[in-house]
């Protein structure tokens, strides 16, 4: 973990993003320290997912800037980031289905030491150990030499995750980690990352629509609406704040207890 408690591990300045005049990230900027989980939430159509995709290079910023330690992402590709220690999992678990659960990982550490891929040429000697040591670390390797799509739903997230894992990312982004699982899958999951975060000093920032994984799992939330960061701070804070509930809920209806979630 970084001794410079100070200095961020990832900084985002003044960020704007327009699809034509329609400014989906307006003037965006928060900080993200090793070891934290960070969370970004806000209603449809808030910039979400353009916020992300601009920290994980597959859309360019029109202005401001994104650092990792200093160093500028701006301009970068994905696969370029993922070689800086900038790893991602995805909305919809991206595996490969004919190959076994250690060669998936094994695929990623072939990736993450600058390797070509050939998808005909298996990777199945390819540090083999370390596959299954990561395997382990999300519970998996009991059913290392499975084929990827004999997996459950949930198994196939923590397989996505032991793949994010194979670069030793410093940053990790997660799209809606979570999507499709079950209440107590999620939770698993979550808590799993949390290990690895506090484990391995990794920071992650991660999008989410279930209230309740952000407020049980989350150091910080950030609440984007129309395109602006509207406030960010703790679960707890997040919770209590008026702007955020009428911004976030239109009105009505308040952040519920932990149990209530959204769908
Ligand atoms: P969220 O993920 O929070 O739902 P998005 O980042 O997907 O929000 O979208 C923010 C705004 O930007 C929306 O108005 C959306 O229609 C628009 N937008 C997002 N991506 C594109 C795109 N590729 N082209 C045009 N408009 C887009
Ligand atoms: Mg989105």
């Amino acid at each position: 973990m970084s001794t410079h408690h100070n200095s961020a591990l990832l900084s985002v300045q003044h960020l704007h993003k327009a699809f034509g005049g329609n400014q989906a990230v307006n003037d965006v900027s928060f900080s993200l320290q090793a070891g934290e989980l960070l969370a970004l939430i806000g209603p449809n159509g808030a910039g979400k997912s353009t916020m992300f995709n601009l920290v994980n290079g597959q859309l360019v910023p029109d202005s401001g800037s994104i650092t990792l330690e200093g160093v500028s992402l701006v301009g970068r590709k994905p696969h370029a980031l993922w070689h800086m220690g900038v790893s991602r999992t995805f909305q919809t678990a991206q595996t490969f289905g004919s190959l076994t659960v250690v060669e998936n990982v094994q695929m990623a550490l072939l990736s993450a030491d600058g390797q070509s891929l050939s998808p005909w040429r298996r990777a199945t000697h390819y540090r083999h150990a370390d596959a299954l040591q990561l395997l382990a670390q999300v519970q998996l390797d009991t059913q290392a030499h499975r084929a990827g799509n004999a997996l459950a739903y949930g198994d196939v997230k923590r397989l996505e995750l032991a793949m994010a894992l194979a670069n030793e990312p410093r940053l990790l982004l997660m799209d809606e980690p979570t999507a499709g699982m079950a209440p107590d899958e999620r939770h698993a999951l979550m808590q799993l990352t949390r290990d690895l975060v506090t484990q391995r000093g990794v920071a992650v920032l991660f999008t989410e629509h279930s209230m309740d994984v952000v407020f049980e799992h989350a150091d910080r939330v950030l609440v984007m609406a129309r395109g602006a960061l509207i406030a960010q701070g703790t679960p707890a804070q997040m919770q209590a704040d008026p702007h955020v509930q009428a911004v976030y809920f239109g009105g009505g209806k308040t952040f519920g207890a932990p149990a209530s979630g959204t769908p």
